[in-house]
């Protein structure tokens, strides 16, 4: 009986990896929701400041300011001020 158990366990575990993968992709999209420990970008550790102070931060400081500048070249309105309307 418990082999069962193991077995359901293994299953839903190679599902949420793959809903895992969903939200990891759909959150590169929409930076929003709970954010990261850690930088997507570099692996750094987000001080927990910078996580308090922006809830959806998914890059360190660093990393953020190079997303935000490629952001405003290729689309001035993809920035922190605009989240809600990204959502429609
Ligand atoms: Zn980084």
């Amino acid at each position: 009986m418990a082999s069962g158990w193991a077995k359901d366990d293994a299953t839903s575990d190679q599902i949420r990896d793959s809903l895992n993968d969903e939200i990891r992709r759909a959150r590169s999209a929409l930076p929003q929701g709970p954010g990261s420990e850690y930088c997507d970008e570099c692996g750094e550790k987000i001080p927990e400041a910078r996580r308090k102070a922006l809830p959806g931060a998914r890059l360190c400081v660093a990393c953020q300011e190079e997303a935000d500048k490629s952001a405003q070249r290729t689309n001035p309105y993809n920035r922190k001020g605009s989240k809600g309307s990204q959502l429609r």
